[in-house]
């Protein structure tokens, strides 16, 4: 079939919308009818060249929801008419990451998803019979998409879908570090640093965990009044001086546990020193540069600092992204706060140069 997408032909370009061919899924895949995808940093990332891992040319977007249109072959975990959310870290069940409570880190189909391919070896999309490249498994700037079934969660089909979306990526990587990598305990004092979408989830996190005190720190006096709106007790502007206000607020130890959600190493540095002393946990959210390092001092982790990371949040996507997307619909997420702008798929680029500008926190592409 023929579908409209957004390739990225060469990088450092625009994105060139266009019409592409989609063959059938096969075994073990569906065809996802799209209906919203979100704009996310890691698109504008690797559309740049920035990214070392990333290849021209082939088919982005990655944080996607819509409707499953057919399934190949044996496939039982979703059918057609299912509202699903893509997945760019799927959960096989079966592996030997999935079967532990502790990751999300599913292995079964990893070295063809980093190289474009679906896990035959082989991609559905083309263009004048050359095969086109898949994008993270999941390739949603496009009105329809070819996945593996175990990268697709089934949700609620009473949520709306370009609500949904952000789900896919920085809303549940947010949440889900505070709910699932860091376990924030209930009355404890939390630190965000950085709130867009992801720090934004993270301080939702925070929230539904039950902390005490969420403390959200950004340069933008406008963020840090969303992130008052979804949950954060105190803000405060970002700036040298940080980690030695956050102390003196905190009786002079630090936060019970922080998180970085810039991607700047001099933040995450802050976000180490601002982590209480004993068993304060920092945990890092933000994709640093090609290259960077973080700096500890060694004397902040021997009296009882602790470091910690996670991708997509340690969500394991079938089984929690479904959760979560009912959390929203019981009232206690706001999403609609969280998507600052609604636009065509054809008005991508425009939706890149916004996010450059940081303007607003997520641009959501409606499809038709
Ligand atoms: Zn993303
Ligand atoms: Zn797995």
């Amino acid at each position: 079939m023929k579908v409209r997408a957004a390739v990225l032909e060469e990088f450092g370009r625009p994105l060139a919308v266009q019409e592409v061919e989609l063959a059938e899924p096969r075994a073990g895949e569906a065809l996802v009818r799209l209906a919203a995808c979100g704009v996310c940093h890691t698109d504008l990332y690797t559309a740049s060249g920035a990214d070392p891992t990333g290849y021209a040319p082939c088919v982005l977007g990655h944080e996607g929801a819509g409707v499953v249109e057919r399934v190949g072959e044996g496939v039982t975990l979703v059918r057609p008419g299912d509202h699903v959310v893509t997945l760019f870290a799927p959960e096989c069940g079966k592996c030997v990451h999935c079967r532990n409570p502790r990751t999300n880190r599913c292995v079964s189909i990893r070295d063809q998803q980093g190289l474009g391919f679906l896990p035959d070896g082989t991609t559905r999309f083309s263009r004048d019979g050359e095969p086109l490249r898949h994008f993270m498994g999941t390739s949603t700037f496009a009105e329809y998409t070819v996945m593996p079934e175990i990268a697709l969660a089934k949700v609620s089909s009473e949520a709306p879908l370009a609500g949904c979306a952000p789900f896919a990526c920085g809303l549940s990587t947010g949440i889900g570090t505070a709910l699932y990598t860091a376990r924030v305990e209930p009355g404890s004092t939390c630190a965000v640093f950085g709130c867009g979408l992801v720090g934004l989830g993270a301080v939702i996190g925070c929230r539904l965990a039950g902390a005490g005190r969420i403390v959200a720190i950004d340069l933008a006096e406008s963020r840090l009044a969303q992130a008052r709106h979804h949950g954060a007790t105190d803000t405060r502007p970002a700036g040298a001086d940080t980690v030695e206000w956050l102390r003196s607020e905190t009786g002079g130890f630090g936060a019970d546990y922080t998180f970085e959600a810039t991607g700047n190493v001099a933040v995450m540095r802050q976000a180490v020193e601002a982590a209480r002393e004993a068993w304060g946990l920092a945990t890092m959210i933000g994709v640093a540069g090609k290259g960077e390092l973080l700096e500890i001092v060694p004397r902040l982790l021997i009296t009882g600092r602790r470091v910690a990371g996670s991708s997509f949040g340690g969500v394991k996507g079938r089984t929690q992204v479904p959760q979560l997307v009912e959390r929203w619909l019981a009232g206690e997420i706001d999403v609609d706060a969280l998507v600052s702008a609604r636009v065509p798929l054809a008005a991508v680029n425009e939706a890149f140069a916004a996010m450059e500008r940081q303007e607003g926190i997520r641009t959501v592409i409606e499809l038709p």
